[in-house]
């Protein structure tokens, strides 16, 4: 029989649904019905759903409020030939294709065409470029505009990512003349650097320290530069300037003794050479009146007045010969001083920042160079870690050979520190058999792993007495120096794990 009226039909429907046990649920219901009625179900549309999604869309630029209304007429007809259509269309038009048409990062692309860049990622790329600006100078007056713009433009609540794409695009243009420039500027000024120190070389060759130190600078500022190279050029050349004013000043005296000693030196000799033509004339006379004397009695006093001139004449000669001697002596005692005076210099300098046994740093010199790395880490840079060693049984070592061979251990220690530490590390000698090691950038395991070989290259090269070998060992504590801490704190804290060191047994690191 053939089913007619909706009555009916929904009657067997739910017949059917009965027979096969189905729960009368709205779709098991509508799909029977349209079993029952031979007809085709209808595709369900999730009105409100689109209806959210499509209020949500955003509608900032032109593009997108073009698709916001497509969506919504779209949805309001219940078409799903039109939303299609629509998302299709607008999904071709934001994503950029690559050369061979297919999208490189199509959700990603979109999403950002969409939305625009994430907040975070903006003020992200506003601080790169706003710190990026003092390391190529701030003289050039475009870059700093395009620069405060591109900033401007980042951190306002709107944008417009083709307008971004552009004003990024001319900075980062303008930033690499400029950044190109800057390089040319300081290979120009490294160039007028290392002509300066060789024409300050060449005025004093023959000087071993200012040569010393010369090779020294021009090895210190070959590239790559660092701050911490540039600081030791910086303290080198004050110690040059220092020196080099010392050193005139020296010249100068020596110059001013020797000046005066020539003139008075050859005053002497004119003052010879007029002598004797006064004594000359003098013996000519008593010679033409000895020949015109005709009696003892007129000889008499011509012998006496003869005698009396050579007298004078010796005399006058010897206190001339003395004066001329004093003279030397006065010129070989300025050259002397001058002498003495500049190997005290050489002395004072280097007792400024050494330790007169060691040659490692005294404590001055600890100060310098802790204060340097404890204010670049202040600065942002990496902790330093310190270790502070302490050699073990000295006092036993002095007993037992002597306390110039106590000297001479200590020497050899702070010798083996300096060739098997980093030339970045810095080695002080803290009082009596302690020492102190300051090793920047450097993690506690590295900075352990560094003295551990200082250990082992102690026990390698060979410390003598005679024949007998002296096995020198040593105790450190490591510690990693804290934010805000002071050197001071900082090397309590490593003395501590020293003791801990020694407690344990000896020979032997501790880090804490
Ligand atoms: P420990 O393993 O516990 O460190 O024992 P130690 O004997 O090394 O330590 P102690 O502090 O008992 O003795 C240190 C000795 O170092 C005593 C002192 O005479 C000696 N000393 C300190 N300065 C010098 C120096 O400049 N030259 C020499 N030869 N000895 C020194
Ligand atoms: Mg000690
Ligand atoms: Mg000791």
């Amino acid at each position: 029989m053939a089913v007619q009226t909706p009555q009916e039909i929904a009657r067997e429907a739910v017949k059917r649904l009965t027979a096969r046990k189905l729960p009368p649920t709205p779709e098991n219901f509508q799909t029977t019905y349209h079993e029952v009625a031979g007809t085709r179900p209808l595709r369900p549309f999730p009105l409100e759903n689109l209806r959210h999604i499509g209020a949500q869309l955003p509608d900032r630029t032109p593009a997108q409020i073009r698709f916001k209304a497509q969506f919504g007429k779209a949805v309001s007809q219940h078409s799903w030939e039109d939303l299609e259509k629509a998302l299709i269309h607008h999904l071709k038009q934001s994503m950029p294709a690559s050369a061979d048409g297919v999208s490189t990062t199509p959700v990603v692309s979109s999403v950002i065409e969409e939305h625009g860049l994430p907040p975070e990622l903006r003020e992200q790329i506003s601080r790169i470029v706003s710190f990026s600006l003092p390391a190529v100078g701030n003289d050039d007056a475009k870059v700093i505009e395009l620069a405060d713009e591109l900033i401007a433009y980042l951190r306002h609540d709107s944008h417009h990512l083709p307008t971004l794409r552009k004003i990024m695009a001319d900075f980062a243009f303008r930033l690499s003349f400029v950044a190109e420039e800057q390089q040319h500027i300081r290979e120009t000024l490294l160039g007028l650097l290392h002509t300066v120190f060789e024409n300050i070389g060449a005025i004093n060759p023959e000087n071993p320290w200012l040569q010393g130190q010369m090779t020294a600078l021009m090895e210190a500022t070959q590239p790559p530069l660092s701050t911490r190279r540039l600081e030791d050029v910086e303290r080198r050349l004050k110690g040059l300037i220092v020196k080099q004013i010392e050193a005139k000043e020296q010249a100068l005296a020596a110059q001013r003794v020797m000046k005066e000693t020539l003139s008075t030196f050859l005053q002497r000799l004119s003052q010879t050479a007029d002598n004797s033509e006064h004594y000359q004339q003098r013996f000519e006379e008593c010679a033409q009146r000895l020949e015109s004397a005709s009696s003892l009695a007129e000889m008499a006093p011509v012998v006496q007045d003869a005698i009396q001139s050579a007298r004078t004449m010796a005399l006058d000669s010897r206190r001339t010969g003395e004066e001329l001697c004093l003279l030397r002596q006065r010129a070989q005692d300025a050259e002397q001083e001058a002498l003495r005076l500049r190997d005290e210099l050489d002395r004072m300098s280097e007792m400024a920042s050494h330790d007169l046994l060691t040659g490692a740093l005294n404590r001055k010199g600890l100060a310098d160079v802790a204060t340097r790395e404890l204010s670049r880490a202040d600065r942002g840079g990496s902790q330093p870690c310190l270790a502070l060693l302490d050699i073990d049984d000295f006092k036993r070592l002095n007993d037992r050979f002597g306390h110039l061979k106590g000297d001479a251990a200590l020497q050899h220690l702070a010798r083996v520190a300096k060739s098997s530490l980093r030339p970045q590390d810095a080695v002080a000698r803290f009082g009596g058999e302690e020492f102190v090691v300051i090793l920047p950038d450097t993690s506690v395991p590295e900075a352990v792993e560094v003295l551990t070989r200082l250990q082992r290259e102690l026990s390698k090269q060979l410390f003598l007495e005679g024949e007998e070998h002296i096995l020198i060992t040593f105790s450190a504590g490591v510690i990693q120096r804290r934010p805000d801490e002071s050197i001071e704190d900082a090397l309590h804290r490593a003395d501590q794990a020293m003791y801990a060191a020694k407690r344990l047994g000896k020979n032997r690191v501790v880090a804490a």
